[in-house]
C-alpha cells in the first residue's frame, strides 16, 4: 500500500539545511511528503495562514528573524497543525521556550539523520490525526444536539395549533351543528390524534438521541398492569375479529420494579402492531420470568398470525422511519417510529427486543426487561383469554344513575366510562383515592350522591383500600365496587372485609359490568344516546356555573380562544392575555383570581419569570404552566409552580383542572 501523502511546510533560510532535511525526509519508508519550502518570516506566515499543511518544520534561526516569533504569529494566524522547531544546537532554554509557544517538539539539526527525527514527525502526525478526530466528533455532536433541539422545538411548536384543531373538533362534535357531520369530524379528530401520537414519538426519539430520556422506576403491580393493557387491546382486536390472549405458562412475580408508563408503552406498541398487521387469527402474548447471572428478568413474546416480515427487512425495522415496503403496511398508516422507540426503551430497561418472522405467516417479537429483585414477592399464573364483548355488542340494556369511575390510567377510565355511558349512565371521573374521596363527599354535601362508584385498587397518591377506609368511616354507604386484577386467592374476601360492596375483575368487560350494574342500579327508561362518547359525558356534566376566575396567558390567538371556550363551557370566567405585558395589566384588574394558566413561551416574556413576578403579589395563587415540552422541574420549583399541562390541551385535562 502506498503511504498517504502529507503536506509538509519547511521554513528554513539555509539552502544546505533544506536539502539535508528534504533528503532525510524522502528516505522515510512509511511516510510520504509533499514539501513546501519557504525561507523567510513573511512567506512562512502567508503559508501558515492558509492552514493547508499537515505539519511544519520551523528553523529557530531565520536570518535576522527569530523562529519563535514566527511560531507565535503563525499559530495566531490560524495554523493548527503540529509545528516542530529545528534548532542549531541543544539549548534547553530555547527548547522550552519553543514548547511553551506551542511547538509540539524540537529537533537539533544534527539529529536529522537519526531515528528520533522520523519518530518526532510520526508522533506529530498521529497527534494531529487524533486531534482531527476529536474535532470531527465534537462537530458531529454539536450537529446532533442542534438537530435534537430542533426536533424538540418543532414538536413543541406543533402542539399549539393542534390544541385548536383538537379542541374545536371536540366542541363541534358535541354541538348541534356538528351532528350532521359526525363521521367527517371523527376523521379530523382521529387524524389529529394520530398527529399528536407522531409528535409524542418524535419527542421520545429526540429525548433518546440526546440521552435525556430518564426512566421513572417504581414498584408496579404486574397483574393489574397486564389486565389494563389486555382490556385496552381487546377493543381493536375484537373490532378486527381477532382473538387476543395474554397468559403466562409459569407463575409470574406480581410486583416488579420498572417504569410503568414506558413498559406499558412497549407492550401496547408491540400488541398494536400485531393487531394492525394481522387480518385473521390470533394475537398471543406470553410472559415468563427468568433469573440469569443473579438478575431477574421478565420476558414476553407477542406472536401474531399476520402478514409477517420478509427476512431481508427484519434487521432494519427497528430503525427510525423504517417500514416494510408493502401495500398492506402502507395502507395501515403509522410512522415507523414505534419499534425504534421500543428498542431504545427496552435496552434502557436492561433488555433487548428481537424478532423472528415468516413472511405471509406471522411474526414473533420477543423482549425482556430487568425487574429488580423479585425473589421475595408473590407469584401467580396469569391468563386473560376471554373474548370480551364490547359495549356495542351488548344488548340494549340501559340503566339510570350517576357513576364515579376512579382509575389512575386515563385510557382505562375512558374505556370503562365509555361502556357505562353507552348504557345510559351519567359518568364522572377521578384519578386516585383522594380525588374519589373529595368527589364522593362533595356529591353527598350537594345532596346528589353517586349511585355507584367503581374504583381501582392500585393507584398513586391514595390507593383504593385506603380510600374505602375513609369513605366508610365518613358514614357513606354508596355501593363501591373494587376493580382489580385479583389474581391472588383471598383478595376478594379481603376487599369485601375492607368495606367494598363487591369486586369486579380486571380486565373489565361489559358483561361483568352489567351484572354489577344490574345489582345496584335501576333499569333506565331514558332513550339511549345515539353515539356514546366520552366528550358528551363531560359536556353534559359541566353546565353548573362556577365562581372561578382564570387568567389565561397564551400568545397564540386560536389556542387561547379554544382553551377559553372549553373553560367557559365548564362554567369558568376566563380572561385572556396574549403577552407578558398584557398579563401584568389584566392581572392587576382583580385580586380574586382562582388560577393562572401560563404559557411557557411568550413573545415578550418567559412564562416562568412572569409567574415569579405575579407571585410577588399573590403568594398563594395556583399557577399552572402550559407548554409543548416538559419544562425543567428545578425551574418550575423555583417559580413555585407545581402543575404543568402538556399541550395540546383538551377538555378532559381542563375539567380535571377546574374541578381539582
Ligand atoms: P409503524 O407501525 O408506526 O409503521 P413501527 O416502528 O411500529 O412503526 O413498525 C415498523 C414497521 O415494521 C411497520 O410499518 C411494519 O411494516 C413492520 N411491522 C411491525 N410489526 C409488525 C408485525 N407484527 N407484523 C408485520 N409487520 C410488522
Amino acid at each position: 500500500m502506498s503511504p498517504l501523502v502529507s503536506r509538509l511546510l519547511l521554513v528554513e533560510d539555509d539552502e544546505d539545511d533544506y536539502i539535508l532535511a528534504r533528503d532525510y525526509i524522502e528516505q522515510f519508508s512509511t511516510l510520504a511528503f509533499e514539501i513546501d519550502w519557504v525561507t523567510n518570516q513573511q512567506d512562512a506566515l502567508a503559508k501558515m495562514a492558509e492552514n493547508r499543511h499537515d505539519i511544519c518544520l520551523l528553523d529557530y534561526q531565520l536570518g535576522a528573524e527569530n523562529g519563535l516569533t514566527v511560531l507565535k504569529l503563525g499559530i495566531e494566524a490560524g495554523f493548527t497543525s503540529p509545528i516542530i522547531m529545528l534548532t542549531g544546537q541543544a539549548d534547553e532554554e530555547v527548547d522550552m521556550a519553543a514548547l511553551d509557544a506551542g511547538a509540539v517538539d524540537y529537533i537539533i539539526k544534527s539529529e536529522l539523520s537519526s531515528s528520533r527525527f522520523a519518530r518526532a514527525i510520526r508522533y506529530a502526525l498521529a497527534r494531529r490525526e487524533i486531534e482531527k478526530e476529536r474535532v470531527d466528533r465534537l462537530k458531529a455532536e454539536a450537529e446532533n444536539r442542534s438537530k435534537d433541539r430542533f426536533l424538540a422545538h418543532l414538536s413543541h411548536e406543533l402542539r399549539t395549533p393542534l390544541t385548536s384543531i383538537l379542541g374545536y373538533t371536540e366542541l363541534l362534535m358535541d354541538s348541534k351543528v356538528g351532528q350532521s357531520a359526525q363521521s367527517e369530524l371523527s376523521i379530523v379528530l382521529n387524524n389529529s390524534k394520530h398527529l399528536l401520537s407522531l409528535l409524542n414519538n418524535m419527542l421520545d426519539l429526540s429525548k433518546i438521541a440526546a440521552d435525556k430520556l430518564e426512566l421513572n422506576l417504581s414498584e408496579v403491580n404486574l397483574d393489574a398492569m397486564i389486565a389494563d393493557v389486555y382490556a385496552l387491546m381487546t377493543i381493536p382486536a375484537t373490532d378486527k375479529g381477532l382473538t387476543l390472549t395474554v397468559s403466562s405458562a409459569t407463575p409470574l412475580p406480581l410486583k416488579i420494579t420498572t417504569d410503568a408508563t414506558r413498559f406499558r408503552q412497549v407492550l401496547i406498541n408491540l400488541i398494536s402492531n400485531a393487531i394492525k398487521f394481522t387480518e385473521k387469527g390470533n394475537v398471543d402474548v406470553n410472559l415468563w420470568s427468568e433469573n440469569r447471572d443473579e438478575t431477574d428478568y421478565l420476558y414476553f413474546t407477542v406472536v401474531d398470525t399476520g402478514i409477517g416480515i420478509p427476512k431481508n427487512q427484519i434487521g432494519c425495522i427497528f430503525k427510525p422511519f423504517e417500514q416494510v415496503a408493502d401495500v398492506v403496511s402502507r395502507n395501515q398508516g403509522g410512522s415507523g417510529l414505534g419499534l425504534a422507540i421500543c428498542n431504545e426503551l427496552v435496552s434502557k430497561m436492561g433488555g433487548e427486543v428481537s424478532l423472528t418472522s415468516e413472511f405471509g405467516k406471522g411474526s414473533c417479537f420477543t423482549a425482556y426487561i430487568e425487574t429488580g429483585d423479585v425473589s421475595q414477592v408473590p407469584y401467580e399464573v396469569l391468563k386473560f383469554d376471554s373474548k370480551p364483548l364490547m359495549a356495542k355488542e351488548v344488548n340494549n340494556q340501559s340503566y339510570q344513575g350517576k357513576v364515579l369511575v376512579v382509575d389512575d390510567v386515563n385510557d382505562i377510565r375512558m374505556l370503562v366510562g365509555h361502556m357505562l355511558s353507552g348504557m345510559g349512565l351519567h359518568v364522572e371521573y377521578g384519578k386516585n383515592g383522594l380525588e374519589a374521596l373529595d368527589k364522593i363527599n362533595d356529591a353527598r354535601n350537594e345532596s346528589a350522591p353517586y349511585d355507584l362508584v367503581l374504583i381501582d385498587i392500585h393507584m398513586p397518591v391514595m390507593d383504593g383500600s385506603e380510600a374505602i377506609k375513609h369513605i366508610r368511616s365518613n358514614g357513606i354507604d354508596t355501593p363501591i365496587v373494587a376493580m382489580t386484577a385479583a389474581t391472588m386467592k383471598g383478595v376478594r374476601d379481603q376487599l369485601i372485609y375492607q368495606g367494598f360492596t363487591n369486586v369486579i375483575e380486571k380486565p373489565i368487560n361489559p358483561e361483568s359490568l352489567m351484572v354489577v350494574l344490574g345489582t345496584y342500579l335501576q333499569p333506565g327508561t331514558a332513550e339511549k344516546r345515539l353515539s356514546p362518547d366520552d366528550n358528551q359525558i363531560e359536556l353534559s356534566n359541566t353546565t353548573e356555573p362556577s365562581e372561578q376566575h382564570i387568567l389565561l396567558v397564551e400568545d397564540d390567538a386560536d389556542a387561547a380562544d379554544i382553551t377559553a371556550l372549553l373553560l367557559e363551557n365548564l362554567g369558568v370566567d376566563v380572561h385572556i392575555a396574549h403577552s407578558g405585558e398584557e398579563c401584568l395589566a389584566v392581572f392587576s384588574q382583580r385580586n380574586d383570581w382562582s388560577k393562572v394558566l401560563m404559557d411557557l413561551n411568550l413573545p415578550d416574556a418567559n412564562g416562568l419569570k412572569l409567574a415569579k413576578e405575579l407571585r410577588k403579589n399573590a403568594p398563594q395563587l395556583e399557577m399552572v404552566l402550559l407548554s409543548g415540552e416538559e419544562p425543567d422541574s428545578a425551574e418550575m420549583a423555583d417559580a413555585d409552580i407545581s402543575k404543568f399541562i402538556l399541550k395540546p390541551i383538551n377538555k378532559q385535562v381542563l375539567t380535571d383542572l377546574v374541578k381539582g
